[in-house]
């Protein structure tokens, strides 16, 4: 397949070959406009048949129902962790945060400059290894929200039971494993991802939210940062990112191409389960720190006996084939990133790759 290799990187991610194609071979002249969609007006009938088409499909991929608004945001995934407490954390209200580790942090952080915050369950005294079981989440009387981050990317820790929090309205960072397994809407009020983990490039973020949610947002902030603004525009109350939501489109268009999302959580099962094999099968050579129940399908974290090791490991995978295997800074080790997009060959041979090199090391 061309010059391509495996990219393992923890984003923006690999796209899918026939979504990159079609947009080369629609690039200079788009449906016979004489002009790319990305120098044409976002008004126009070309593009806003790609924008609805965009929202249509995330709706059909995920399911998301009927009461349920998706809105196309800039500032990815970072601008929500400010944009939530701006918009739910009103006076008297404490915004509750799990602390699940890096990504978790970040919207902790954002949340203490609006308003009153509270980690009600947190995970740092075990450097951040599992995620709290549904039963371990309680949220207190004066919760405006509870937020979580389902699928830490850097810690490679992925959530598998949701807690019930009752009428507190929970949100979630879904950025990292968004559109690899059902969402169980009826436990969640809102979800945000940045496009270029899982569904598209950089330069886009999604907010699925409940529409009994957005009534609630604060009215009296500036319009871009207010739920308000968006939804009962559909996301177009200035000029989106237009190239980004139309890469999202394609790539959603695959997605119901190889079976949807069914197929993805098959494939996302199916490629952590290699390395995870891999892993578990190497007599403790290569090591993940991660509780086993925890372990996330789309971020496979692990260590091998040194640190020499882990570096020569690294530079010969990036020889054969396999880039993007060297752990977030913060944590060191060796990390495969593998969003929906990664074929499984991808995963088969780097689990060959692992136990060749455990062979000859
Ligand atoms: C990458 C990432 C983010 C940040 O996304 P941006 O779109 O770059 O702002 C937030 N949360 C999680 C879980 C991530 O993996």
């Amino acid at each position: 397949m061309e010059n391509r290799i495996f990219n393992f990187a923890a984003g923006p991610c690999t796209l899918p070959v026939p979504a990159l194609k079609i947009a080369q071979e629609e690039f200079l002249d788009y449906e016979g406009a004489g002009m790319s969609l990305i120098e044409m007006s976002h008004r126009g009938a070309h593009y806003d048949k790609v924008h609805n088409s965009a929202m249509a499909n995330v709706r059909e991929v995920l399911g998301v129902p009927d009461n349920y608004d998706v809105l196309l945001l800039q500032g990815g995934a970072t601008l929500q962790f400010a944009m939530i407490p701006m918009n739910f954390l009103t006076q008297g209200k404490t915004g509750e945060y799990v602390n699940t580790g890096t990504w978790a942090k970040k919207a902790i952080s954002d949340g203490k400059k609006i308003g009153a915050t509270r980690v009600i369950w947190d995970n740092e005294a075990d450097r951040y290894t599992r995620m709290p079981a549904a039963g371990e989440i309680k949220t207190g009387d004066d919760a405006a929200y509870v937020h979580l981050c389902s699928n830490e990317t850097i810690g490679g820790i992925e959530l598998q039971e949701y807690p019930d929090t009752g009428d507190v309205p929970l949100i979630v960072d879904m950025s990292s494993h968004i559109l690899s397994r059902p969402v169980p809407f009826e436990k969640i009020s809102m979800i945000y991802a940045g496009a270029q983990k899982n569904m598209g490039p950089a330069g886009l973020g999604v907010v699925i939210i409940r529409k009994d949610l957005v009534e609630k947002a604060a009215d009296n902030l500036p319009a871009y940062l207010s739920y308000k603004t968006h939804a009962p525009k559909d996301s177009l109350y200035n000029t989106p990112p237009v190239f980004a939501i139309y890469m999202m489109k394609l790539t959603l268009d695959w997605m119901k191409d190889i079976g949807g999302l069914a197929a993805l959580e098959d494939l996302a099962i199916k490629r952590s389960g290699a390395i995870y094999n891999a892993v578990d099968e190497s007599d403790g050579y290569f090591r993940c720190p991660v509780d086993k129940a925890s372990r996330s399908r789309m971020n496979v974290v692990w260590r091998l006996p040194s640190e020499d090791l882990e570096k020569k490991f690294i530079a010969e995978a990036l020889n054969s084939g396999f880039s993007g295997l060297k752990g977030h800074r913060s944590v060191g080790g060796c990390r495969a990133s593998m969003y929906n997009a990664m074929p499984i060959e991808g995963a088969v041979s780097l689990a060959q790759f692992m136990l060749d090199f455990k062979k000859k090391n």
